[in-house]
């Protein structure tokens, strides 16, 4: 149970820090996928202010670990910025609703 939660609040910048130049197939794929979903930060007008906090986060964690922003995008389920969270390859780092199913 701690372990869990520890590795949840280590993950966003251990995604940053692993993140590489070109993007994995299975990242084009699921970047797909989330192009076109309602929960995308990209896709959402009306932004509450916890989906602002999420999104500010993420800005926060990039300036932080150094990361340069090339796709600001955040799944506004989870939190996650979705250049990060793509290249997840742990079963409970995938899409939360099942979007990326098999990908
Ligand atoms: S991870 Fe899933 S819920 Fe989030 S934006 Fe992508 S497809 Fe949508």
């Amino acid at each position: 149970m701690m372990k869990k939660l520890i590795n949840k609040v280590l993950l966003p910048i251990k995604s940053r820090l692993d993140n590489k130049e070109y993007l994995t197939d299975a990242q084009v794929k699921r970047l797909e996928v989330c192009k076109m979903c309602p929960h995308n930060s990209e896709n959402v007008n009306f932004k509450s202010f916890l989906d602002k906090i999420k999104i500010f986060l993420n800005t926060v964690l990039n300036i932080l670990t150094g990361v340069k922003e090339k796709d600001k995008s955040v799944c506004l389920l989870c939190g996650c910025q979705l250049i990060f969270k793509s290249a997840q390859k742990d079963k409970e780092n995938m899409c939360e609703i099942g979007k990326w199913d098999n990908l």
